[in-house]
Order: C-alpha cells, then structure tokens, then sequence
C-alpha cells in the first residue's frame, strides 16, 4: 500500500511524497495503523528501518485533529532520546513530515543556553523532543509541564537503558498523567529493556521485524583479519580507492580517534573527528560538514554509534571492533539505510579475536571473511610508501621539467 491511499492527512501526504517516501517500510506499515488507533506499541526493527517515521507519521495525523490543543508550557507528545545528536534529528524529522501543518516542534537539549528553549515553550508546544537532563531543569522551574501529554515515545529505547537513562524513564512518567499513549522504538532487544517496557505500557501491540538477523539486509559486512599497527594502511587504501565515497571510522576510544585522523592527515587524507570531548557548537558543525559530504571521512566513538541517520554512508569501518556485542549492529547500521545499501568492514586484529567470538555469537552467525591473501596484504603496506615515492619522483621531474626550461630561457637571451 502506498502512502497515498493511507488514511492519514493530505498535509502529511505531501511532505511526504517531497521527501520520496512513495511507501510505508515494514515498520511502518506495522506501526501506523495501531498508534492512529491509540494503541501503546513496542516496536523492535533494525537499524535504518524507517523506525522515525513510524511513528512520527501517525502522531502527527493524531495531533492535527486532537480535542485540546497546547495550552502554555504544555506538550501534547514527548519523545525522550538519550544524546543531542537524536533530539536534533528528530525534531528535524518531525519538522519536515510536518511542514504543512500547523504544529510546533520543539527540541530541548543541553548544552545550548535554555532561554530561547524558554521561549518556545511558553505557549505550548504540540511535540517535545527532549533529552532528560534539561527537559528536568525546566520542569522543576515550572517552565514545562508534562500534565496534559497524551503521547510519549521512547526512541533508541535501548540506548537509553545503556547510557543509565532507566531512572530519569521511571521519573518521568511521574509527571505524565496516567492515562496517556506509550511508544516504544527499539533496534535491539533484551530482558532489561522488555521489564521496563513492561512496565510503563499498556497491552501493547508489539512489533517485531526480522529478529533472526539483527543486521539489515542492505548491508554486506565484512571482517577483515588486519594487525593493529597495519590497520592505517587498509584505511588509507579503502580511502584512496574510493575517493568519492563517503566512510563512517568507528574507533575505542577519543585519543585514537585523534591518532587516526593524524595517521590521514600524514598521507594528506582529511578527515574529521566526533567524540564526547568534543562540544555542542563544534559537534553541530562536524555533523553538518559530514553530512554534507564537505568532509568524506569520519572517524567518531560510539557516540555516533545509535539512532544517527546520516543520508549516504557508503561504508563503515570498525577500525577498532566495538567492546560491546550490540554497537556492531548500531554501528554498521550506518549505512544501507532506508532503500539503500552499504558495505561494512570490520579491521580485527589478533588481541581483537576474543571480542570478534563474541559478536558473532550476539549475532548468531559467522561474520563473512574477507579474504586478503599475504602478497595483497604487503603491498597494502607498501602501498602508503609507494604513493609517497612516485610523489617525490614527480617533484623530481618537475624540477628537472623547471630547470630545462630555465636554461632555455638564458641560452635563448
Ligand atoms: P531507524 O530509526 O530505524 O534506524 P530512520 O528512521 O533514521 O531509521 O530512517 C532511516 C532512513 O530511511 C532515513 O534516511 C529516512 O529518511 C529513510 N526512510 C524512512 N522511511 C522511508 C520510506 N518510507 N521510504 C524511503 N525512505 C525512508
Ligand atoms: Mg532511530
């Protein structure tokens, strides 16, 4: 079924038929029909499903007909993300799909002054999207009020449970009124996250895509068996062959994050680097450049490893293999999102093995090998030297090229 022929307003139909979306994704498809009946849902797919706009879609229509519009310092839906990052996106998403309706979205976050937050609160707002530290400032100096929301989502609902989010859940929930609409978006799945789910919905309609394969189809990933002081060359040799492509860098830690990118700037490679100590203006502005495409590379800490929807990453690349089993699924699912596909490449070194077994075991499957025969793998490595020494013999031939053209020059006189 097209999104045409949903029963949802033309306004919506519009913006999204601008944004391309001709019809609803598996999520989708599950998700819009329950919550435009006021159904608490739980809702599990993959990374790159489409999981925003199942239910930005249907809050939208519901909210465009609702009895009690916002009065001031009210929310009639609150969408509760764990990062900054998220709350942007998602505002952004709400923002777009709602472009032709009268409603307000407005985003809370920290790390920016909450003055003009302030403002935009004060008459009320039709969607919240709020991280929890400042959506509780504001609430305790009476600038929010949570008393008349009829919706709440839970997006990245896994992540929040990782970033120790479960009490600022139980809290918030105080401030909701008892009789209200709970959603809850997940791409992953476990007995800590089913409790609380549990605990805050009301016979849900719960939904699940494809719980087989955690890893979307769109992706092909790939581990690559890669020593650690060896791994810059196959990173500098996946950058110079594709050199339009755009790669997303997962790394352990911030200092290697910056080890890297110094590793790329010696072989004049530029890349930009996102990790937490980095701040809000300089984060925004990193994302946008990347984003953009301004910048190909990205090398980032699991930061960005969850819920980020950047358009056209065309690989991923575990540079270091993630400490935890889960962030392998959020991070390759970067890329192939939405109707595209992606390639992910994982640099596993021997010290790396026992983490890699347990991947695969999260998994339940292998990882497929990729394999890089021993004359490839030390031409890799010379790869680097081999560049930089037909650089210098073109500087050489240059100069020559010069010189010849010098004593031209004076025999001519
Ligand atoms: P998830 O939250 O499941 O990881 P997102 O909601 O961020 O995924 O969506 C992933 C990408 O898919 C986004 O770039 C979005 O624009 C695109 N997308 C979502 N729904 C559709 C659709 N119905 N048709 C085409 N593209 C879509
Ligand atoms: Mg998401």
């Amino acid at each position: 079924m097209k999104f045409e022929q949903y029963h949802i307003a033309t306004e919506l139909k519009r913006s999204l038929d601008e944004l391309g979306f001709k019809k609803p994704t598996d999520i989708q498809f599950k998700a819009i029909g329950p919550v435009l009946q006021g159904n608490d849902v739980l809702a599990v797919a993959q990374t790159g499903t489409g999981k925003t706009a199942a239910f930005v879609i249907p809050v939208l229509h519901k909210l465009m007909y609702i009895k009690n519009p916002p009065k001031q310092r009210e929310a009639k839906c609150l969408v509760m993300v764990p990062t900054r990052e998220l709350a942007i996106q998602i505002a952004k998403v709400f923002r777009t799909i709602g472009k032709y309706t009268k409603l307000k979205t407005t985003a809370l976050l920290g790390g920016v002054e909450q003055e003009h937050q302030i403002e935009q609160l004060a008459n009320g707002t039709d969607v919240l999207i709020a991280t929890p530290g400042r959506m509780f400032d504001l609430i305790y100096q009476k600038k929010l009020d949570l008393n008349k929301t009829e919706i709440l989502v839970l997006d990245e609902a896994d992540l929040m449970l990782d970033y120790g989010f479960i009490k600022d859940i139980q809290d918030v929930i105080k401030f909701l009124p008892d009789y209200r609409q709970t959603l809850f978006f997940s791409a992953t799945i476990n007995s800590e996250i089913k409790e609380i789910a549990y605990g805050i919905v009301r016979n849900p309609i719960r939904i699940q895509i494809s719980p087989q394969d955690p890893i979307s189809k769109n992706i092909t990933h790939f581990v690559a068996h890669i020593e650690m002081d060896d791994k810059r060359y196959f990173l500098e040799r996946l950058v110079t062959e594709h050199p339009e492509a755009k790669i997303l860098i997962f790394v352990r830690t911030k200092v290697r994050a910056e080890r890297v990118a110094s590793a790329m700037e010696r072989v004049q490679i530029k890349a930009l680097t996102m990790h937490s100590g980095k701040d809000q203006s300089e984060r925004a502005e990193i994302m946008d450049s990347f984003k953009n495409g301004i910048v190909k590379l990205l090398i980032t800490t699991d930061l960005n490893a969850r819920g980020v929807d950047i358009p056209n990453v065309d690989y991923v690349v575990n540079y270091d293999l993630p400490e935890e089993a889960e962030n392998y699924v959020h991070r390759v699912g970067r890329t192939g999102r939405g109707v595209q596909k992606g390639i992910a490449y994982s640099f596993c070194s021997k010290d790396e093995l026992p983490v890699l077994k347990t991947i695969e075991q999260y998994l339940g499957n292998k990882i497929n090998v990729l394999d890089i025969d021993p004359e490839t793998y030390s031409d890799t490595i010379l790869f680097t030297e081999e560049v930089n020494d037909s650089n210098w013999k073109a500087l050489l031939k240059e100069n020559e090229a010069l010189e010849a053209k010098k004593s031209k020059k004076s025999k001519k006189k």
